[in-house]
């Protein structure tokens, strides 16, 4: 492991993913991840070419520059005068990292497809600051502090009357409304009106194009409704000839750990993971613990490691041990545990302490903090959450909770299908008591449908079943013979996801 002369350029760059020639100190994980990571999805060449020609024009319109500065007079003038022909996505923050991320990989999708420049309004001192490094080289993705849209900020919310859902409903837009507006609002988040929709539909893309600013405020996966929109879907399919790769490619190329939050990813996994020969990440996220107290959690997750074999029982009875192999001939799996509560932790680590495995393995239990409970503009909260992300990434095998974004960034950067734990259901015994995932996208928790009862359209087919036969694991095709690559998650039966 990190054994330099072997490795290839290519490998540093994670097959191309990243852009050469940049100052390795400033961003480490940048150039040391592969050492981390062996395998790595492969980025197809038209994705490389695309993110290539994406930070050259990041560069032309970014943040200080002369068409960026002019691009906000016209919102400041209220009319477009053509003077810039940079156009915009803003993305703004709503609930924790794990959310933020997968809503800001699904805007830099977005951006892509529509040749907008992303950019991320931010708190300073707080919240998203030194979590990752700057992605797109020589510019920043951070809108300036200074802006014309910091009041609107502060107010927009799901009934915002400024929002575009809300002006079309209200008839004051309509897609051939001239001469289209500066900027706009949209939102979509997880409590979106049915108004809010029209963001899918390919007329209103049509209308979009014209406008200069978008702002958009999201805690969503939206990137698999791209993938059911004529507009998009054969430059998606050019990007991404796999489809299960969407925010494993896009995450790694944008969320960049910092170097504090690399110091502290990289002096947990070489002090307690290195060495295992294998590594096995549980991601514990209980919301209620009322509902779902801490022993039904537990017996859940045991049931799980069990019955998958990911790891070893402990002997039944208290009784001596009669291993004889020295320790070097013995398996050694290491568990790290991501939890805000420390009793899972403590609970296994006593099981494996106190009683020897069957199989004879050693297995360690390891967890690097216990917050308790979810914090809100505390940065060092943040980078610990992160660094949980990515080690959990760097596991082997994974196992995660139902419904939590933190585990679907997990996940999807580690390429791996986790098991899932069900950690939200009130009440319901599930068995078996875990569930293995279908692909490593994260699940669009609040898709444009209501429930499986709207039926959604794709050129005039039926794309959704209908209610009854609304389960997970049903393939949603376009016609019989096109899957679409779509399917409800396995944790959110109204959800989709990418597979
Ligand atoms: P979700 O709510 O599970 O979908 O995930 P989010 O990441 O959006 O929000 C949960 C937030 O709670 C995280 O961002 C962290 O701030 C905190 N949190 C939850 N679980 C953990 C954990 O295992 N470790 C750490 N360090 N923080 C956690």
């Amino acid at each position: 492991e990190g054994v330099e002369p072997t490795s290839t350029q290519n490998d540093r760059l994670l097959g191309g993913l990243m852009a050469p020639g940049l100052d390795e100190l400033s961003c480490l994980s940048r150039y040391q991840y592969f050492r981390y990571r062996k395998t790595s999805r492969k980025p197809s060449s038209y994705l490389i070419s695309r993110l290539r020609s994406y930070e050259q024009l990041h560069r032309r319109c970014g943040p200080n520059t002369e068409s960026f500065k002019k691009s906000l007079q016209q919102v400041q003038s209220g009319h477009i005068d053509n003077t810039s022909d940079c156009n915009y996505v803003v993305w703004t923050f709503s609930n924790g990292l794990g959310n933020r991320m997968i809503s800001i990989a699904s805007s830099f999708l977005y951006a892509l497809l529509t040749d907008r420049v992303l950019l991320i309004h931010h708190v300073p001192d707080i919240d998203m600051a030194e979590l990752f490094c700057e992605p797109f080289p020589n510019s920043t993705w951070f809108l300036p502090l200074e802006n014309p849209f910091n009041d609107d900020f502060k107010i927009f919310n799901g009934q915002s009357p400024k929002k575009y859902g809300n002006l079309v409903m209200n008839k004051k837009i309509n897609t051939s409304t001239m001469p289209p507006p500066t900027h706009l609002y949209h939102y979509i988040a997880y409590d979106f009106e049915d108004q809010d929709k029209v963001f899918y539909q390919d007329e209103h893309q049509a209308f979009l194009v014209s406008v200069p600013w978008l702002i958009l405020k999201s805690d969503e996966y939206f990137a698999p409704s791209f993938f059911l929109m004529r507009s998009f879907r054969q430059e998606l399919d050019m990007l991404f000839p796999d489809k299960e790769t969407v925010f494993h490619l896009l995450g790694r190329y944008l969320f960049l750990p910092s170097n504090e939050a690399w110091g502290l990813i990289t002096r947990f996994y070489d002090a307690y993971l290195a060495n295992a020969d294998e590594r096995i990440g549980i991601q514990i996220r209980v919301v209620n613990t009322q509902v779902n107290p801490f022993q039904s959690v537990m017996d859940g997750m045991l049931a799980c490691l069990s019955s998958q074999k990911i790891l070893p029982d402990v002997v039944e009875t208290k009784k001596i041990s009669t291993e004889t192999r020295p320790r070097n001939q013995r398996k050694s799996k290491a568990v790290l545990i991501a939890s805000l509560f420390p009793q899972y932790y403590e609970n296994m680590k006593s099981k494996y302490w106190t009683r020897p495995t069957v199989t004879g393995e050693l297995v360690g239990v390891y967890q690097p903090s216990h917050e308790e409970y979810q914090q809100f503009g505390n940065n060092m909260h943040n980078v610990k959450a992160w660094a949980e992300m990515n080690l959990l990434s760097l596991c082997d095998v994974l196992v995660t909770s139902s419904w939590s974004t933190f585990g679907y960034v997990a996940q999807a950067l580690g390429d791996l299908k986790p098991w899932i734990l069900y950690t939200t259901d009130s009440q319901v015994k599930h068995n078996p008591s875990c569930l293995r995932a279908l692909s490593m996208e994260p699940c669009f928790h609040f898709p444009p449908i209501l429930g499986c009862q709207a039926k959604y359209m794709r050129d005039n087919q039926v794309v959704f079943p209908p209610y009854n036969d609304c389960k997970p694991h049903v393939k949603l095709y376009a016609n019989t013979s096109d899957p679409v690559h779509v399917q409800h998650c396995e944790d959110s039966t109204f959800g989709y996801k990418l597979v």
